[in-house]
């Protein structure tokens, strides 16, 4: 089915939060329809690609691996309850301070209040088999950090998370994406195993564990647009 001869590179893909993009929302693009999720299987199904987890998806090609950052209510509440009739799995990056709390980030630069899961949420969706990841203690920006606080925001927010939930917690994900190599070092050095970053490009074994790519995926991204993206992940990664 793929249009490459050989078996596909795995991929990320990154979600936010789940629904309908709500008219005042700053960023409208971060919300995505239960209905296009279910497009977004049925597509990478018909590709070709395997359900699987972000750690399984850098060793094994042809595989695909869901990840939803900043632990929106809705992806327990809409994307679990269909993930789980398909047989997918996925990660949510939390922001620890913020658990059971709202997008205070977002808010802060005018956009609307979204509920965040809270940590009876986060245990049961964690005992379901999602995998619960770190996305800082308060979704800094973390190059602009001095030490003190890089280490709360990426250590800490470990520790914090793992107590709450009783399970190691082996992923991290950078906020806005950003991320140097000073910060770099201070995810390696705190013990994770891998950190995902929001670059494009396919999920290879020979990637950087510690700033993986991922396919954004907007409200709008469905259909030929979906296909479109998959290629010009291929066409990055090839760079
Ligand atoms: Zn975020």
């Amino acid at each position: 089915m793929h249009d490459s001869p050989t078996q596909p590179a795995s991929l990320a893909l990154m979600y936010h939060r789940m629904g309908s993009p709500l008219r005042r929302s700053l960023v409208r693009g971060q919300y995505v329809t239960a209905g296009c999720l279910r497009s977004h299987l049925r597509t990478l199904a018909a590709l070709g690609y395997r359900p699987t987890t972000l750690a399984e998806a850098r060793r094994a090609p042809g595989c695909f691996a869901l990840t939803f950052d900043d632990g929106y209510a809705s992806v327990g509440e809409v994307a679990w309850p269909i993930l789980q009739a398909a047989g997918v799995t996925c990660t949510m990056f939390v922001v620890v301070d913020a658990i059971g709390g709202t997008n205070a980030w977002d808010v802060a630069r005018g956009d609307c209040v979204e509920r965040l899961a809270d940590a009876a949420a986060l245990r049961a969706l964690a005992a379901a088999g999602m995998e619960i990841g770190c996305h800082t203690l308060t979704h800094a920006r973390l190059p602009e950090c001095s030490e003190a606080q890089l280490r709360a925001e990426i250590v800490d927010a470990k520790h914090r998370l793992e107590d709450l939930l009783g399970r190691a917690v082996p992923g991290f994900s950078y906020p806005y994406g950003a991320w140097d190599p000073r910060v770099r070092d201070a995810v390696i050095a705190a013990g994770y195993a891998y950190a995902t970053a929001t670059q494009l490009g396919p999920l290879t074994p020979d990637v950087d564990p510690f700033t993986l790519p991922r396919l954004n995926v907007r409200w709008n991204t469905v259909g030929w647009l979906m296909r479109r993206k998959v290629a010009r992940a291929y066409r990055e990664g090839a760079r």
